[in-house]
């Protein structure tokens, strides 16, 4: 087996909710207990509604928020203990690009300002080079190398995802977390800046870590992927594997009501019932008990363990649906 390039292993990211007269702290529970490994040149999916936790799992990832316990290997390495010396080589490697294209430019640089911030630190390049670099990687995101003189304002939203994402392969990072890097763009436009983030991996054999609420859009980038709920990883395995025999009922019942865009595919539309709960206070058990079409007994008071039920397909249900 191939060795993975980032190896997550128990992380917990749990946050503090201000205690009240009636109550001590409490903590919400964003990321809880997660492990997954993404091998190198790969894309790995995370996918979940909104409150499952995947973008604190981006950011804790990169040690941009503070997790409680856990550890995160990059290149056998974990950087959970690393000090900041050591974590500024790694955060070169290592790059995010982020859901809103709109605020994470700095509006009063020009984009060469913007690019070039990286270059200056990581690489202390100046004048020539680094405007011979911009120009480089504006090409290779689809832009030309006149844009770099231009400001933030002057450009649609997709070629700022297309500017966010120069900035980040400026600096040559060999794995990139991709927050939601679409949802904030049209269709149309969300298809071409999909399409620059397949070409590039594929040309360069980069890493992406891809998080996204959309299970058409794991489909079309992912190689592997995780189903998140309440925190947790509920399945996770080879996206193909996943997507022709969904094994917890959360899966299955997100893909019945996701959209196909193939008129000759029929799929029995289903709908997923109910709000996801508070991670301050998740349920007993299984955590998806109360919208679970499939519940006993036992899943309201024993939680399933995240267990294989083929090679590289594990599954927290205690009756996952297929052995696949
Ligand atoms: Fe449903 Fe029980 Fe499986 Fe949880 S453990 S997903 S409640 S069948």
């Amino acid at each position: 087996m191939e060795e993975a390039l980032l190896k997550i292993e128990n992380l917990k990211t749990y946050f503090p909710v201000k205690p009240t007269m009636l109550s001590k702290t409490r903590y919400v529970r964003a990321v809880d207990d997660v492990s997954l490994a993404i091998l190198p040149s790969s894309t790995f999916g995370v996918v979940g509604e909104s409150g499952s936790g995947k973008t604190t799992l981006a950011r804790a990832v990169l040690k941009l928020v503070p997790s409680r316990g856990g550890k995160v290997f990059f290149h056998g390495k974990n950087i959970l203990e690393m000090n900041n010396k050591q974590m500024l080589e790694v955060r070169r490697k290592m790059q995010i690009v982020f859901q809103d294209p709109y605020n994470s430019l700095h509006p009063r640089k020009t984009i060469e300002a913007i690019i070039g911030e990286g270059l200056k630190i990581h690489f202390r390049m100046n004048g020539t080079l680094i405007r011979d670099r911009i120009a480089s990687v504006l090409t290779q995101v689809g832009l030309r190398e006149e844009h770099m003189y231009r400001y933030p304002h002057e450009f649609s939203g997709g070629q700022r995802q297309r500017i966010a994402f120069a900035r980040a392969m400026v600096l040559d990072p060999e794995f990139i977390v991709l927050d939601e890097p679409t949802s904030a763009l049209d269709v149309s436009v969300q298809a071409m800046v999909l399409k620059m983030l397949r070409d590039i991996r594929t040309r360069t054999g980069l890493t992406y870590l891809f998080i996204t609420h959309s299970l058409s859009l794991v489909d079309y980038l992912a190689d592997y992927m995780a189903v998140m709920y309440l925190g947790e990883i509920v399945e996770l395995g080879e996206k193909k594997k996943i997507f022709d025999h969904p094994a917890h009922p959360y899966t299955d019942l997100l893909m019945a009501s996701n959209p196909i865009p193939d008129p000759n595919v029929k799929r029995e539309k289903r709908l997923l019932k109910g709000e996801i709960p508070s991670s301050i206070d998740p349920p007993s058990g299984c955590r998806f008990h109360n919208r679970c079409p499939i519940a006993q007994k036992i899943c309201d008071t024993e939680k399933p363990e995240l267990r294989l039920i083929s090679d590289d397909h594990g599954v927290r249900c205690h009756f996952p649906l297929t052995s696949s």
